[in-house]
């Protein structure tokens, strides 16, 4: 018998969209990532510039940043099939930025661009003590609405994992953290940058609610700044109602808390010499994805082992996604 697919699948017996479609006769994706795209423009300088003056710097680079971007990116390094779900602006940097999915294998069918904002930016001077003023203009990331959620939906119902964090309106973010939940899609939720008073909504739509020790500390109100501290901040955390929770302690590796054990766990990091630990955390959640993507039975703390092996060679070469391990940079017992 004839069977013609696009025709079944826009006159066929249940009419699905051509994407549902897609993704029944497809494998489904390991992991999404509904967030922020952002391009850094790096300046090296002697020093920082006064108010209304003009220097002259040493070195000029673009890099590819934005939370979201970063975790994905990382994801798809390890091996997952990733989709990012963002929006850049209809310009050169959105152009680019969509090529540098392309060039990482995410997924871009689900990257809008507007014409109504500028792709997210970072401008960043950096000066030779290593201090650095940054400014950042969200621009296209705030536009990321319901809408494209919807357009995405029948991929998000479909996918194993789903990771959100703060640099897109959180609205939208609580929003995708539901609909994943809602299709028992496993979530991670990454509040960074932090915010106060964030919506009680968050930690129920959390699996794993993944932060860092400052951020930690914001949403607590209590120091943490060790082993000690990170686990009272965990309980706390996880009281208000994540499934897991997980604090990210730079060199000291990270403590894990699951809601079913109540058993505290310190797992540490491999000690390394580190050159630049910008996004460690980012490198980080995007392997905490990938494991739980492609091992969902995985204890959490073994996990979390191998994340932090990860992170461990990401905070050893100079860049963000460009310190990122692929799958074929790490050794096979990771794997
Ligand atoms: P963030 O980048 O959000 O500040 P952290 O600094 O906590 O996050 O780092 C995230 C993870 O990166 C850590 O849990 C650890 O696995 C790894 N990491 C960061 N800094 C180091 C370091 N100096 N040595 C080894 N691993 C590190």
């Amino acid at each position: 018998m004839h069977f013609d697919r696009h025709l079944w699948v826009f006159s066929g017996p249940f009419c699905k969209s051509k994407f549902e479609f897609q993704i029944m006769t497809e494998e489904a994706f390991d992991v999404m990532v509904v967030g922020s795209c952002m391009t850094d423009l790096v300046s090296q300088a002697p020093r920082l510039p006064k108010a209304g003056e003009t220097i002259h710097g040493h070195k000029f680079f673009i890099g590819f940043g934005g939370k979201g971007a970063n975790q994905c990116v990382q994801a798809a390094r390890l091996g997952a099939k990733t989709a990012m779900v963002c929006k850049v602006g209809k310009d050169f940097f959105g152009d680019n930025y969509i090529q540098n999915f392309k060039d990482s294998g995410v997924h871009t069918d689900f990257v809008g661009q507007s014409s109504d904002a500028a792709t997210g930016a970072a401008s960043i001077i950096v000066n030779d003590a290593g201090e650095n003023a940054i400014v950042i203009v969200a621009g296209a990331n705030m536009l990321l609405g319901s809408e494209e959620l919807q357009e995405a939906l029948p991929a998000i119902s479909h996918a194993k994992v789903l990771v959100c964090q703060l640099e897109i309106s959180p609205q939208t973010s609580l929003q995708a953290l539901r609909m994943a939940q809602g299709n028992k899609v496993k979530t991670i939720f990454n509040p960074a940058p932090a915010i106060p008073d964030l919506d009680p909504d968050f930690y129920r739509a959390s699996d794993v609610f993944c932060c860092n020790e400052s951020e930690a500390e914001l949403l607590t109100g209590s120091s943490v700044a060790n082993v000690e501290e990170a686990h009272r901040a965990s309980q706390e955390l996880l009281k208000r109602g994540c499934g897991s929770v997980i604090i990210t302690l730079g060199p000291q590796g990270c403590v894990v808390l699951k809601a079913q054990e109540l058993t505290l766990k310190h797992v540490p990091a491999p000690p390394v010499t580190a050159v630049d630990t910008t996004g460690a955390g980012d490198s980080f959640i995007g392997a905490l994805a990938f494991y739980m993507a492609h091992y969902p039975t995985m204890p959490l703390e073994e996990m979390a082992r191998r994340a932090n092996q990860v992170a461990g060679v990401s905070v050893q070469a100079v860049g963000t996604q460009a310190s990122f391990p692929f799958k074929k940079d790490l050794s096979a017992e990771l794997f």
